[in-house]
Order: structure tokens, then C-alpha cells, then sequence
């Protein structure tokens, strides 16, 4: 019975960035659930290429190039897989960006508003478009990805920009759930410590930044995206059927020290 909760079988799903790193490994967890998941990346090929690799493993895939930070393209993709799939069930915002190493003082107006653009107002976008759709089918599960930088400020890497908008993502998520708990649309979040993904490595390459990371994780350990997609894979099944507008920090205990 409890482990029924866990199965997505018939649900369509969509994955934001999931063409690599964690939205690779939600899209891997919840199509070996029973989900069809569509990956939308902006990066085409590798959505098509992501899509492809997990077809060949027997599951049910489609995808699509998305930029999250044009809610007209936005708009047009939700159109586009609601055409061919029915409906979506589920949408995971996953794609997002770090610019690490900018003091705040010197920080660019670019930088300040791409990282906005991607992480904040990318995920609200996609939540719009497809949470609309979702209140009018009186069902459905949205599960954004903030990060423990939206609770403490990441050491010794200066990235306030990155910081803000995870902590915006974090309330945003609390006030759409607010917003639409009573129509059958859940919003919740999974805040990661930091993952091994293409990401933390072109943050850290080549500076003594791991060291301080690891210093503070009483785990001791940095995570992997699998063990995020499996969190996501909870909060987007029936086994979390209580649970809105929560964010489910993953962190080996990053944030108790
Ligand atoms: P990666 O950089 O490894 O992958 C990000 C993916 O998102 C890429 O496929 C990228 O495409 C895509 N993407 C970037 N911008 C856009 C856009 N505008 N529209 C659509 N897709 C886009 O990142 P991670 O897997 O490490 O991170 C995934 C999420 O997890 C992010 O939201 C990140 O902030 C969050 N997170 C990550 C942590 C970590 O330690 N890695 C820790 C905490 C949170 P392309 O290949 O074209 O760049």
C-alpha cells in the first residue's frame, strides 16, 4: 500500500534543465516510476540526446528546447505538450545557474539579472503557465529546486545574486502553495547542499573552495544528483499527499552547523 504511493504511472511530467546534472537524474527517478517525462532544456540537443538515453532503458520520454526565462516560450511549450500528451501532471523547475566569486560591491548589472532571470523568474514562468493548467484540471504537483543558499550564505564564495534568488524561489513557493492548496495544486521545494554536477565543478576548479565546503557539511560529503531526484520523486508522488508549500532541506546537515 505505501509503496503504491510512490508510483507515477499515467502521470506526464515535465523537467526544467533536465538535459544534465540533477534534472538528468529527477527525469531518470521519475520515468522509472511509470512517469512519461518530457525534458525541457535549453540546450535542444541535449534534452533530444537526454530523452533518447532514457527511451533506450524502456521508459516514455519526449522533449522539448525551452529558454525558462521567455514566458512566451514558456506559454508555447506548455501548449506544445499538453498537444501531445494530454496534460501535465507534475513540473519539476530544475533549471537554474551559479555566476560564484562576485562581490556584490563590483557585481555587473548583467550578472545581477541574468542569475534573477534564470532562477527566479524563470521558475515563476513555468509555474504560471503550467500551474494554470494544472488548477483548471483540479490537479497538480509543482516541486522547484532551491538550495541551501537561500537559508545561509554559502562560504567563502560571494554570489548574492545566486543567494536571493533561491531565497525567492523558497517563499515563492510557499505563497503558490498558499494560493492553490484548495484547488488541488501542490508546491513544494527541495533546498540541495551542494551536488556533484558540471555545475560545483566549474565553480571550484582549481581553488581550495571544496575544502571549506566539505568543513561544513557534518556529512562531510558533497551529494549526488541521484539523492536529490529521489526527494524530488517523493514530493511529487502521492506518498507526500499532506505536504504543501514545504521545503525539504538535502544537505547532510549543511545547515545545523
Ligand atoms: P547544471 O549546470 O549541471 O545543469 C543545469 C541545466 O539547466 C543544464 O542542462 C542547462 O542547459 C539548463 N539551463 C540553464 N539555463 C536554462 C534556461 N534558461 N532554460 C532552460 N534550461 C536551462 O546544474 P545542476 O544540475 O547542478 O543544478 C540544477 C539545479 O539545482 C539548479 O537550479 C541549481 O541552482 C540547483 N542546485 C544545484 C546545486 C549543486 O551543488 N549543483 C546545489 C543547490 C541547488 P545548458 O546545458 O544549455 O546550460
Amino acid at each position: 500500500m505505501y509503496l503504491e504511493k510512490f508510483r507515477l504511472d499515467g502521470k506526464i511530467a515535465v523537467v526544467t534543465g533536465g538535459a544534465r546534472g540533477i534534472g538528468y537524474a529527477i527525469a531518470d527517478a521519475l520515468s522509472e516510476a511509470g512517469a512519461t517525462v518530457v525534458i525541457a532544456d535549453m540546450n535542444g540537443e541535449g534534452a533530444k540526446d537526454a530523452a533518447a538515453k532514457l527511451a533506450a532503458k524502456g521508459r516514455k520520454t519526449s522533449s522539448e528546447q525551452l529558454d525558462v526565462t521567455d514566458p512566451r516560450a514558456v506559454e508555447k511549450v506548455q501548449q506544445a505538450i499538453v498537444k501531445r500528451h494530454g496534460r501535465v501532471d507534475i513540473l519539476v523547475n530544475n533549471a537554474g545557474i551559479a555566476i560564484s566569486n562576485e562581490p556584490a560591491e563590483s557585481m555587473s548589472d548583467p550578472t545581477w539579472l541574468k542569475v534573477l532571470d534564470v532562477n527566479l523568474n524563470g521558475v515563476f514562468w513555468c509555474c504560471r503557465a503550467f500551474g494554470k493548467a494544472m488548477l483548471e484540471q483540479g490537479s497538480g504537483n509543482i516541486v522547484n529546486i532551491g538550495s541551501i543558499s537561500a537559508d545561509i550564505v554559502n562560504k567563502p564564495q560571494e554570489q548574492s545574486q545566486y543567494n536571493a534568488s533561491k531565497a525567492g524561489v523558497h517563499h515563492l513557493t510557499r505563497s503558490l502553495a498558499a494560493e492553490w492548496a484548495t484547488r488541488k495544486v501542490r508546491v513544494n521545494a527541495v533546498a540541495p547542499t551542494y551536488i556533484e554536477s558540471d555545475m560545483t565543478k566549474s565553480v571550484a576548479e582549481g581553488s581550495s573552495m571544496m575544502k571549506y565546503w566539505l568543513d561544513g557539511t557534518p556529512m562531510g560529503r558533497m551529494g549526488q544528483p541521484s539523492e536529490i531526484a529521489a526527494v524530488v520523486l517523493f514530493l511529487a508522488s502521492d506518498a507526500s499527499s499532506l505536504l504543501t508549500g514545504s521545503i525539504v532541506m538535502a544537505d547532510g546537515g549543511y545547515t545545523c552547523w
